[in-house]
């Protein structure tokens, strides 16, 4: 991935409102020489995010553009941007599950056992489903209601948001758990954060404002 500099920025922006538009006139909104302007645009048009035109001037690639915007924006680790897990015991019931989904204003809890390893995912619908099964919801656990494991997708830290999306795309849910293995316990891991399809969005929008590339 090529990092721009600053004037290289510059450039681009300007040609995205005013293209096309020949180097004179770019060197005149910047007050620049156009021999002080030229390594730049030639690393530009080089580097695809610009096309030359003879006679015409300089036009801003859209579609490079977006491409690199995209592949910037995937290629971001989990790592770095993992939102907190909202954990209960898998042994609280679903009406606290209920209460707990409303006060941390998510859509999915993880259920935790004894030693704080992940056990379940339990979803709004699971709490909706248990909800309309005229069940005392005091009484009922939400290990019975929660996907449990070795049925949940999860994701490691050190995964891409690109993995973490198809993930959720593929298997049709909005959240995964970021986890890490215990050593030598097969489907027992230590729970690390949550992605969820509003992280990613987030994520997005982040990038896109930063304009880091
Ligand atoms: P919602 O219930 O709001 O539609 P999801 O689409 O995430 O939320 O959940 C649908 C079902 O998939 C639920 O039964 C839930 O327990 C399960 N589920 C959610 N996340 C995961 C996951 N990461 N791994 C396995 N199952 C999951």
């Amino acid at each position: 991935m090529i990092k721009l500099t600053k004037r290289q920025d510059e450039i681009l922006q300007i040609v995205k409102e005013n293209g096309p538009i020949t180097g004179k006139e770019i060197a005149e909104m910047l007050s620049l020489s156009r021999a002080a302007l030229r390594p730049d645009l030639a690393i530009l048009t080089k580097s695809g995010n610009l096309d030359a035109r003879p006679r015409v001037g300089y036009l801003y690639n859209h579609n490079y553009n977006l491409k690199q915007e995209a592949k910037h924006f995937i290629h971001q680790k989990v790592a770095d941007f993992k939102a907190h897990p909202i954990v209960v015991e898998k042994s609280a019931s679903v009406y606290d599950a209920i209460v707990q989904l409303f006060l941390e204003d998510v859509g999915t809890l993880y259920a935790v056992d004894s030693e704080g390893h992940l056990a379940g995912v339990i979803s709004r619908k699971d709490l909706l489903r248990a909800a309309i099964g005229n069940q005392n919801l005091n009484e009922l656990p939400v290990s019975v209601i929660m996907t449990r494991m070795p049925n949940i997708i999860t994701i490691h830290p050190e995964e891409t948001l690109l993995e973490a999306a198809k993930k959720m795309i593929n298997f049709h849910v909005d959240s995964l758990p970021v986890v890490k293995e215990v050593e030598q316990q097969e489907n027992t891991y230590l729970l690390l954060g949550r992605i969820t399809k509003t992280t990613i969005t987030r994520a997005y929008v982040e990038l896109i404002e930063a304009k880091s590339y």
